[in-house]
Formats: structure tokens, C-alpha cells, sequence
């Protein structure tokens, strides 16, 4: 459901937007020139579609009658139109459109591509609306479910504080400040005991006779008024989103190692370390392992380094596919990777390293037309609530006792 529906019967126009979907944003996309070939996408699968773009004058649908269609397929829609009107507006908000953007220049297109952006990442976006106006849930609701952006409401703080740990994947609060009991400053103030800013956006909405600094200096991210417009609200929403985003993004990209999209060294140690803590809490032994490429060296010098990278990538997917969740796979160093296995029983862990080192030999790196033949060693250790580096030590000793041995095998004490 990723493509979006251009209806447009400008060519050039059409054109130009299609091409920014794709080259801005790897979109697909299809386009129809009239409301006749609409229809007809609609027909053949409405589904696929998460947005329409829709020009309002069409040869045979000349004043918007394309649009209630496309909305009634559940498919939101932005009207991109030449000129703007205060009435067409009015009409569109009734209708339910997500927006309403003018193209005159090249910023307006860029903008446009903004709006498509996020409303693509808004799927699966939960928010949570707390006032005691019914009214205004409502309104924000409805404003936020043409975002794509599921809402939930509450009456007061104390319930939005249940709300909050009933749905943890609550990305950002609107918070009305007057409400009776807990007000937006102390709700603020209580949910920021348990979510950071980064992770959890705070917009206080208020009637504009105080500071906002107060809001801000509570823990909020941003406050609006609420005589505000809805668009600008929406703004405030929009960006605080982006900016999780990139944060999320950037901490994602800075988690894992470029090459073998493997745990780097930092964050592997920080994850294996909570899952120490947590075994030595349950009184439960834990198993690492630390595997290590077998004359690597060899590899790089006959093949070259590019090569040698190949072979590393190859050995990521297969590590990332074989020791998925709950198992804590990291890039330990150079050709080195390290394995903890969190609530995962010796033998079986011992039956899957086996499996893996048989089939790393077995399964040749194609680099073009060359077939490169490469090995691990494996050493695994056990121990019973010890701390982290000790079972490393131990595991690498049975590295090291795997290598003595004559490299490509697995050592253990059953
Ligand atoms: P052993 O069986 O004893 O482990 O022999 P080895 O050659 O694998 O061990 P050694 O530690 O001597 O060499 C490791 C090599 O791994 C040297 C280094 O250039 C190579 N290496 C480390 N990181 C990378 C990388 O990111 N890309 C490539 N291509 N090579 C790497
Ligand atoms: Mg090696
Ligand atoms: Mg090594």
C-alpha cells in the first residue's frame, strides 16, 4: 500500500510531480488523467494507494467531484490546485481532505513533497489527545486520522497517564493545560518521570494568557495556542514527528555497523550487559560466543580487500538471519563477532553455532565469478551470572582452543 495516485490531467504537471515522488522519495506511483481512469484504478485496487494527489478541475469532473470518490476508498487525499480559494478550502476541510497546497513555484512543489513524506511515515503513529472538551478530541482526532495518525483520547491526566502505559508506542502527547485536577504543567511534568523528549513529544496546548516557558521548562516540546489554527497545530505536530525521526534514524544508523548492519561494538555491549543483569536477577546462566574468520588475512591478500568485504557483508546477513531476537549479535572487531544468547538453552545454542559454522564452509562467497571458500572458528562459553567480560574471556578462550585445534570447527565443554 505505498503507492500514491496522481489524478491530474495536466501532462506536464503530472509529470513533474511523478518525477519528484520518485528520484525525493522512491515512490510508485500511478497516474489518471480524468476521473473516468480514476475510477478504473480505484476499481482495479483501491488498496494499494496510502495517497491521492488530486487536481480539482478535470475534463470530466470540473468542479472536485473526483474527490469525495477517491475519499470514499478510504484513501487520503491533498488537493494540488493552481490558485487558492477561501470557499473551495472551506468545502474541502468539510469533505475531509488531509490538505490543500497551491503549486505556483518549485518551493510549493518541494513543500508538497514534505507533506508526502510524512504522511507516508505517519502510518503507524500513535498520539494521544488529552482535554476535557469532548469537542476538541473530536476535531484533533478527525484532524489527526487524515494524517494517518491513530489517536487516542482521555478526559484528564490521571487517565492519559494510564493511556500512556496501556499503548507504549505513543509517540507524542497534545495536552490541554486547563483541565480539572492534573493540569497540562503537572502532567508534563509526570510523564517526563518516565519518557524522555526524544522519545515522546509534548505539546502543550493552552488559552494564551501564560508564559509558554513555563510549558517548556516542565518538559514540554512545544506548546501551542489554542486559538491557533488547526493547520498550525498540525505544523507543530509535523515537525516535532521529524525531528523524533531523525533522531531515531540517526541513533539507528549509529547502533549498527555499516558493513554488516551487525550491533557495533558499544551498543552490543551495552544490550549483552542489561541481558547479564537480567540473568544474574533470575538466577539463570547465559551463553556467549565469539566467532572469528579463519585466515582472513589470507582472503584480503589474494582477493583483495573489496573482497574481503564481501565476504564480511555475506557473513552479517547469515549471523542476522540465524541469531535473530532474543540473541545479541555484535561486530566485535575487524573479522570478529561476539554472540550472547539471552534466555536461550546451552545445548540448543551449541546445535545452532554448529549449524552455522557448517554452513559458512558450505556456502562459497560469489564474488563475479570467482567462488571464495572461507571458514570460522567458534568457542562458547557458560557461566552463571558472572559479569559480561568474564564470559567473553571464556568464550574467547574456546576461540582460542578452536584455532590451536586446526581452525573451521566449534569448541565447547558439553
Ligand atoms: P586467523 O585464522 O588466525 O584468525 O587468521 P586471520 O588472518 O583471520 O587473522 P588476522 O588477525 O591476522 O587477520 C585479520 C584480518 O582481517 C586482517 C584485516 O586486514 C582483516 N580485516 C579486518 N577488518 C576488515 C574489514 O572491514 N574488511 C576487510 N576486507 N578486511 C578486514
Ligand atoms: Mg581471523
Ligand atoms: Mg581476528
Amino acid at each position: 500500500m505505498q503507492k500514491v495516485l496522481i489524478v491530474e490531467d495536466s501532462r506536464t504537471t503530472a509529470r513533474f510531480m511523478a518525477h519528484n515522488l520518485k528520484e525525493q522519495l522512491g515512490l510508485a506511483y500511478d497516474c489518471a488523467e480524468n476521473l473516468g481512469e480514476a475510477r478504473q484504478l480505484l476499481q482495479a485496487d483501491a488498496s494499494q494507494y496510502f495517497l491521492a494527489l488530486c487536481d480539482l478541475n478535470l475534463p470530466d469532473a470540473p468542479n472536485g467531484e473526483v474527490v469525495p470518490e477517491i475519499l470514499a476508498n478510504n484513501i487520503p487525499v491533498v488537493v494540488v490546485s493552481a490558485h487558492f480559494d477561501e470557499g473551495i478550502y472551506k468545502r474541502l476541510m468539510l469533505q475531509g481532505v488531509t490538505d490543500y497546497i497551491v503549486k505556483r513555484t518549485p518551493d510549493d512543489m518541494m513543500y508538497l513533497m514534505r507533506v508526502v513524506r510524512r504522511l507516508r511515515a505517519n502510518s503507524g503513529v500513535e498520539a494521544l489527545i488529552v482535554d476535557d472538551s469532548n469537542l476538541w478530541c473530536m476535531q484533533v482526532s478527525e484532524l489527526l486520522r487524515r494524517q494517518r495518525i491513530t489517536a487516542y483520547t482521555a478526559s484528564n491526566g490521571l487517565e492519559a497517564l494510564q493511556l500512556l502505559k496501556d499503548h507504549p508506542a505513543i509517540r507524542i502527547v497534545l495536552a490541554d493545560h486547563y483541565m480539572p485536577g492534573m493540569d497540562g504543567m503537572a502532567l508534563t511534568a509526570a510523564i517526563r518521570k518516565s519518557h524522555t523528549m526524544d522519545e515522546l513529544s509534548i505539546i502543550v496546548i493552552s488559552v494564551g494568557t501564560e508564559s509558554g516557558a513555563r510549558f517548556l521548562r516542565s518538559g514540554a516540546n512545544d506548546y501551542v495556542f489554542k486559538t491557533a489554527s488547526f493547520e498550525e497545530l498540525l505544523c507543530r505536530i509535523s515537525m516535532n514527528l521529524d525531528i523524533q525521526d531523525l533522531i531515531r534514524n540517526n541513533r539507528a544508523l549509529a547502533e549498527r555497523d555499516a558493513l554488516t548492519s551487525l550491533l557495533v561494538r558499544r551498543q552490543f555491549f551495552a544490550l549483552a550487559q542489561e541481558a547479564v543483569t537480567e540473568a544474574r536477577k533470575d538466577r539463570r546462566n547465559l551463553c556467549a560466543a565469539m566467532i572469528d574468520v579463519d585466515y582472513f588475512k589470507q582472503v584480503n591478500d589474494r582477493y583483495g580487500h573489496l573482497a574481503g568485504d564481501i565476504a564480511l557483508r555475506q557473513l552479517g546477513a547469515m549471523l542476522r538471519e540465524e541469531f535473530p531476537a532474543p540473541f545479541i549479535c555484535g561486530r566485535y572487531g575487524g573479522e570478529e563477532f561476539c554472540l550472547v544468547a539471552p534466555g536461550v538453552e546451552k545445548q540448543e545454542f551449541a546445535r545452532k553455532l554448529e549449524n552455522f559454522r557448517s554452513s559458512v564452509s558450505s556456502k562459497p562467497v560469489q564474488i563475479g565469478a570467482l567462488s571464495i571458500v572461507i571458514s570460522v572458528s567458534i568457542g562458547m562459553a557458560e557461566q552463571r551470572a558472572s559479569d559480561l567480560e568474564t564470559l567473553i574471556n571464556a568464550a574467547d578462550g574456546q576461540l582460542y582452543t578452536a584455532k590451536r585445534e586446526g581452525r573451521d570447527r566449534f569448541v565447547w565443554q558439553p
